[in-house]
């Protein structure tokens, strides 16, 4: 269909959501009232009323087109899951009714074993359930022809051990709307109730031609080009950040948001990013749980949809070496169940007692917590982006900006008597309005910056889950403000107990706030004399889940206990090394069944060359150097061969990440240093792999 002969955006968008106004059309009014105080208030689900939920859904999907519902979750592996069943229900007489029952709404049980548990269940204990989470919509969502009803859904162990990314999530936004109430409680608001977690989170991704991945084995199977010497043109023109976007691309980003409106995913924003070959999307933001099971479809769709129009999408943290990577920006704040944003700073937030104490609970979380908040983004592929003058350093520190970095020093010397405003901006042009200025400028270059009224948390990785994330600050912020509440609840006069808080915070956290340049050296000397950590790789920042309290602060507020703390812990070292061996396997694979043969079939063409010049009298000096640089670099990559073999040997036998990390990795750079060189000087009919340049630049 054509775009003007489309349906409108308005009845586009979430028609395949069985939404709160399907509901409200659909289900008895007693019904729907139980259902929205689970959904919206967090009282526990009435279990009586799932069989009549569950019967207006069956309804509904049906007249989509389903024929199935599956409980849809998400395991450890980071992706999400399915398992369909028909609604069919054979009668004896032949035929068949459709059914759903209560039962089936509420509770799942996939034969589970083959998920990662980390230990938390044996491979023969196969029992694992998956609960309907119903604080985030159902969907009926479109594969090919098979339509089917999808439940957003918890999924546990025999043990009631979390084996997912949801349920983590979902006990840590309790724990957080329990500790923000009794803040807004002693500080005398009386009306909100709960308060939830918001994210926006914004995509960055790669579109490249199909043609190209299905000629590279790495982009096939580890999502990222593990040799490519760089192209000629790079970023360095600065031509493709916010450029017009190309014709081939708009048609796909234009069907991607049709597909995700359909799904109720609020996507708003798209651009071209930095680096050739790189977009970006952003949704409205919605409360943390709904976003990031909204992220999860928006990264299935990008990448379905790319296929239809000829492309893949790749998600990879850096599927390029020399370009941009890619990251996900994690825009969070809270808000109350009666609207009000908490990180709201208003005109004068010097006076904004409230807004200062839930801000400085986040200075204080983040600086205390830095080395969890780090781990949350801790994986193989954000390695390579940390710190690579592209993503924020691997050193958390918060930006604040001018006005409330001055509203915090004041603090730290007693008490905050002033707001620096913002002003007008004069661009010495009549016909141009006057635009208000915000009192502070931005930095990109942060990992963790104050960006008007909510945090934007830089360190996610773009293909990772971001559940992870986003149940670490919900639960460090929950401690601290805990922290303050128990001494706020005590306070004779809470106005000045919240004044003596906030200077303290203000003097013992200081060394977090940075609002300088990340990017450069100077920085990194800067944050190690001010004692902030700086942990390079994933390996080291896993290790630290388990020390510095962050067993007891999961457990305290429940969110995870140590048990399941310990087999995330298990599970992240896990698939890092299996990561990293598919790596390595992959480069052995191309090495030695496509570059070297390639090199070596020139060489062998060039020595017949340099032999019959010779024959007919010719010095064949050009050739000559050529053929001596090719066969010194043939012998060098098979001497890297060699050594990565043997280094995944050695890595396969201790089944240590430090060994992927210290043999595997640098023995695989040697080998893509070699073939990249060779790919500088091999014949291009005869070199095996479309390139950067035609990878980047060709759609
Ligand atoms: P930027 O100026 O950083 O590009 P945008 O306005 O594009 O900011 O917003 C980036 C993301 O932040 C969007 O997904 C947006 O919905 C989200 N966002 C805005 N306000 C909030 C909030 N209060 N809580 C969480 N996310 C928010
Ligand atoms: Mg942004």
């Amino acid at each position: 269909m054509s775009n003007c002969e489309r349906e409108p955006v308005t009845t586009v968008f979430g028609s395949n959501v069985f939404s709160q106004a399907v509901m409200r059309e659909r289900l008895p009014k007693d019904v729907y009232k139980s259902l929205m105080r689970t959904v919206e208030g967090g009282e526990a689900l009435d279990p009586q009323i799932a069989g009549v939920v569950a019967n207006a859904m069956k309804d509904w999907a049906i007249e989509k087109g389903a024929t199935h519902f599956c409980h849809w979750f998400q395991p450890m592996t980071g992706v999400t899951a399915e398992k369909h069943d028909s609604f069919i229900s054979p009668t004896p007489d032949g035929r068949t009714i459709m059914e759903f029952s209560g039962k089936e709404l509420n509770q799942g049980e996939p034969d589970a074993s083959s998920f990662p548990s980390g230990g938390l269940r044996a491979t023969f204990e196969a029992r694992g359930y998956t609960a309907w989470d119903c604080t985030s919509p159902v969907f009926v969502k479109e594969s090919g022809n098979n339509i089917s009803l999808y439940i957003p859904s918890a999924f546990c162990s025999y043990t009631s051990e979390a084996l997912d990314k949801k349920t983590p999530l979902l006990r840590s936004m309790a724990a957080l709307s329990k500790q923000a109430v009794r803040i807004l409680r002693v500080l005398g608001n009386t009306s909100s109730n709960s308060v939830a977690a918001t994210l926006g989170c914004e995509q960055e991704y790669f579109l490249v031609d199909k043609n190209f991945v299905e000629q590279r084995l790495d982009l096939v199977l580890t999502g990222r080009t593990l040799f490519g010497a760089p192209s000629p043109k790079g970023q360095e023109m600065e031509d493709h950040y916010f450029g017009a976007i190309h014709e081939r691309v708009a048609s796909f980003m234009n069907e991607l948001n049709n597909e995700l409106w359909k799904l109720g995913v609020s996507a708003k924003t798209q651009h071209n990013e930095v680096a050739p070959g790189q977009y970006e999307l952003a949704p409205v933001f919605a409360t943390v749980n709904v976003a990031t099971d909204h992220n999860q479809l928006t990264m299935e769709t990008m990448q379905k949809v790319a296929l239809r129009h000829g492309f893949v999408c790749l998600l990879h943290e850096k599927p390029f070496a020399g370009v941009n990577g890619s990251g996900k920006h994690n825009n969070w704040s809270m808000v109350t169940n009666d609207g009000l944003n908490l990180l709201e700073p208003g005109k004068t937030p010097h006076d904004n007692i409230q807004f200062l104490v839930f801000l400085c609970a986040i200075i204080r979380a983040v600086d205390k917590y830095s080395n969890l908040l780090r781990a949350s983004v801790a994986t193989s592929a954000n390695d390579h982006r940390l710190g690579a003058n592209e993503a924020p350093p691997a050193i958390v520190s918060i930006f604040l900006g001018d006005q409330l970095t001055d509203i915090f020093e004041q603090l730290a010397k007693g008490v905050a008597k002033s707001s620096k405003q913002g002003g007008l901006l004069n661009l010495g042009v009549d016909t141009l309005p006057p635009l208000p200025k915000d009192c502070t400028d931005r930095n990109r270059t942060s990992p963790f910056a104050f960006t008007g009224n909510k945090f934007e948390f830089r360190m996610v990785g773009s293909s990772q889950s971001v559940s992870g994330p986003n149940f670490v600050l919900d639960t460090i912020v929950a401690e601290t403000l805990c922290e303050i509440a128990d001494q706020l609840e005590k306070a004779k006069d809470v106005n000045a107990k919240a004044q003596e808080i906030l200077s303290k915070i203000a003097k013992e956290h200081q060394k977090i706030i940075y609002n300088g340049d990340n990017y450069i050296e100077e920085w990194v000397k800067e944050a190690e004399k001010r004692g902030l950590p700086n942990i390079r790789n994933a390996v080291d920042s896993i290790h630290t889940l388990l020390e510095g309290g962050v067993a007891e602060v999961f457990a305290k507020h429940g969110v995870l206990t140590k048990h399941e703390l310990h087999a995330r812990c298990e599970i992240l070292l896990e698939r890092y090394c299996k990561e990293i061996n598919i790596e390595a396997l992959t480069t052995l694979n191309m090495a030695k069944r496509q570059i070297l043969p390639a090199a070596m079939a020139y060489s062998g063409s060039l020595a017949g060359t340099v032999a019959s010049l010779k024959a007919a009298g010719a010095t064949a000096k050009g050739q000559s150097k050529v053929l001596a640089d090719l066969c010194s670099l043939i012998d060098e990559l098979q001497v890297g061969i060699v050594s990565l073999e043997k280094a995944v040997e050695k890595a396969d036998k201790t089944e240590k990440p430090e060994t992927y990390r210290d043999a595997v990795i640098p023995a695989m750079t040697a080998v893509r240093a070699s073939a990249d060189a060779l790919e500088m000087i091999v014949d291009a009919d005869l070199w095996p792999l479309p390139t950067y340049a035609e990878m980047l630049f060709l759609r």
